[in-house]
C-alpha cells in the first residue's frame, strides 16, 4: 500500500531554523534563550544553546553574572553559537550556522575561526553595543555570508504537521 505523498514540508531554511528554535528551549539564561545549529550538506552536525559552562550553576538558579562596567550583559553563559562550535569545531569548515539573532562579535570570531561560510538569522538584538554592530564588519572582512530570512513561526509549522499527522493516522492497526 502506498502512503500519501502530498505532505507539506517546511523549506530547508525553515527546517533548520525550527531546529535552532527548538533547541533554544534548553537555554538556562533568562536574559535571552537562543539556540543554534550548524549544517553541512543538509545535515545538522552541531547544536548549542545559551548556558553556563559545564559544571557551573545555571543563571536560572543563581541569577545572571553581571559586571558593573558592562551594564546588563550576562557574562556567565556561553552563547549558543559558541556552544555549537565547541561541540565539533574542527569539522565545521564550509558549514552554515542557523540562529535566530545575528551573532555578537565574540561568537563571530568563533565562527570565523571554525571557517564556517554562512550565517542565517532572522533578526538583530535591540542593542547599540559595539559588539553587535561590529560583528558585521568582522564577517565582511572574512568573507562570511550573512543571510537574513523572514521569521520562522515554529508553532504554525508544528500545528500544520500535527493537523496532517492526525488526518493521516490509520484507523486500524498498521500491517507490515
Ligand atoms: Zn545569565
Ligand atoms: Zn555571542
Amino acid at each position: 500500500m502506498n502512503s500519501k505523498s502530498d505532505i507539506a514540508r517546511p523549506s530547508w531554511d525553515e527546517y533548520f531554523m525550527m531546529a535552532a528554535k527548538l533547541i533554544a528551549v534548553m537555554a538556562t539564561c533568562p536574559k535571552l534563550r537562543v539556540g543554534t545549529v550548524v549544517v553541512k550538506n543538509k545535515r545538522i552536525v552541531a547544536s548549542g544553546f545559551n548556558g553556563a559552562p559545564p559544571g557551573h550553576p545555571h543563571c536560572s538558579e543563581v541569577g545572571c553574572l553581571k559586571f558593573e562596567e558592562e551594564g546588563t550583559s550576562c557574562r556567565r553563559v556561553i552563547h549558543s553559537e559558541h556552544n555549537a562550535i565547541l561541540q565539533d569545531s574542527a569539522n565545521l569548515a564550509g558549514g552554515t550556522l542557523y540562529t535566530a539573532y545575528l551573532p555578537c562579535i565574540d561568537c563571530m570570531k568563533a565562527i570565523i575561526g571554525a571557517r564556517i561560510d554562512e550565517v542565517v538569522y532572522e533578526g538583530e538584538y535591540e542593542s547599540h553595543k559595539s559588539r553587535y554592530k561590529s560583528s558585521r564588519d568582522f564577517a565582511a572582512l572574512s568573507g562570511i555570508k550573512l543571510r537574513q530570512i523572514p521569521e520562522v513561526n515554529i508553532v504554525n509549522l508544528l500545528a500544520r504537521y500535527y493537523e496532517q499527522h492526525n488526518e493521516d493516522k490509520p484507523s486500524e492497526a498498521l500491517e507490515f
